[in-house]
């Protein structure tokens, strides 16, 4: 927001899923600032003598002004007040509505002042309350009308009540869209992101978005002086998995072996899939004699898992890669060259293992 806006707006933040009620929040606080304004607009130049109105209406027009600037005021910074402050300034406007209507006969078409309830009422409250205050509205024009100080003749009157009407499903169908409209946003936008973060074979984040949640990480490890450590996971001739029982059986694989790794980090580790058979796993927070321990029992757990492809059941097993880290600078992208160079020591040294560089064996 800019500066102009969070003066205007107050400090307020709205959650991703919450445009609609951003958008509302905002029209209010517009609407506001514009009634109380706009009124101003009248009560200067009939004050000053340019135009008449009574001077009960006067009355009335001014505390609008205060409600409305006093309501602008309290729902600045405060998105909780908003249906109170909505309400509050609803019944304000039909009051005000209600002095035009008995002091100011002078002013034929002040029954348009009716028209400009239904759209904030629609905007803010929504289809139900939009279509009840219409129908308050209606119900309170017709059966006021033989009280008004100049009654409309009933043709007059007939037109306003379409004209309303007209207005009032206009609306209705304008909030339904955007409502409909907002929704439809959110929910393409939350695939999207599914879409350009995560691996759609396992489910698990894909090479791009780990790595940039581990840069994130490694920043906030940095600044509180934490260890952390890396597995870089390799499948075993996993190539001869496919060439046996095809790449639907490799593909089965593969999910199984990402939701064992799911299955044995925390919340606040990091999971991606760097490559084709290959996981890597960032652990904040973690020393290196816990991450050692983590990768023995993921390399267990793996080995544990018994698949039937085929006609038997067939075992996987994989290497493991741990590093750790070493230096302060240390980068994202050292660190898993020296996972990747600790799982290749423990190809080396005939798979089914975990392995570091720090190891002498
Ligand atoms: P090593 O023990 O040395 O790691 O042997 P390997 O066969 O696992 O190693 P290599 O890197 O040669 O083989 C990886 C294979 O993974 C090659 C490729 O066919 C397969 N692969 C890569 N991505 C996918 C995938 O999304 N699904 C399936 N089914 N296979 C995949
Ligand atoms: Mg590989
Ligand atoms: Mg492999």
């Amino acid at each position: 927001m800019s500066m102009l806006g969070r003066y205007f707006f107050g400090n307020v933040e709205f959650p991703e899923n919450e445009e609609y009620r951003e958008f509302q929040y905002k029209f209010l606080m517009v609407l506001l600032a514009v009634a109380a304004l706009a009124t101003v607009g009248f009560i200067i130049p009939s004050e000053s003598g340019v135009s008449q109105i009574p001077a009960e209406h006067i009355r009335s027009m001014t505390l609008f002004t205060i409600v409305s600037f006093v309501l602008w005021l309290a729902l600045r910074g405060r998105k909780q007040w908003f249906i109170p402050v909505v309400w509050l300034y609803e019944i304000a406007s039909l009051l005000e509505l209600a002095s035009a209507m008995a002091y100011v006969p002078g002013d034929e078409l002040r029954i348009l002042w009716l028209f400009t309830n239904i759209p904030g009422a629609y905007l803010l409250l929504g289809r139900l309350v939009g279509g009840m205050v219409t129908l308050l509205i209606v119900t309170g024009l017709v059966a006021g009308n033989p009280y008004m100080t100049a009654p409309y003749s009933p043709n007059a009157l007939a037109t306003a009540v379409i004209s309303m009407i007209y207005s009032a499903a206009f609306f209705h169908a304008y909030a339904n869209r955007s409502v409909n409209f907002f929704m439809r946003m959110r929910e393409s936008n939350s695939q999207l992101k599914i879409m350009a973060t995560r691996d759609p074979l396992t489910g698990i984040l894909n090479a791009r978005a780990y790595y940039e949640l581990c840069d994130s990480l490694i920043h906030v490890a940095q600044r509180n002086k934490a260890p952390y450590s890396v597995l870089f996971v390799d499948l075993d001739h996993f190539k001869s998995i496919n060439d046996t029982y095809g790449h639907a059986a490799g593909d089965l694989v593969l999910k199984s072996v990402a939701d064992v790794l799911v299955q044995s980090i925390r919340r606040s580790d990091a999971l991606g899939r760097i490559g084709g058979e290959e996981f890597s796993i960032f652990l904040p927070n973690t020393s290196f004699h816990d991450a050692l321990g983590l990768a023995e029992h993921i390399r267990a757990s793996i080995a544990s898992i018994a698949l039937s492809i085929g006609d038997g059941q067939r075992k996987i097993t994989a290497s493991i890669g741990v590093a750790r880290n070493e230096h302060s600078e240390q980068t994202m992208l050292e660190i898993q060259q020296q996972a990747d160079l600790a799982m290749y020591r423990a190809k080396a040294g005939g798979r089914n293992r975990v392995s570091s560089l720090e190891q002498t064996s």
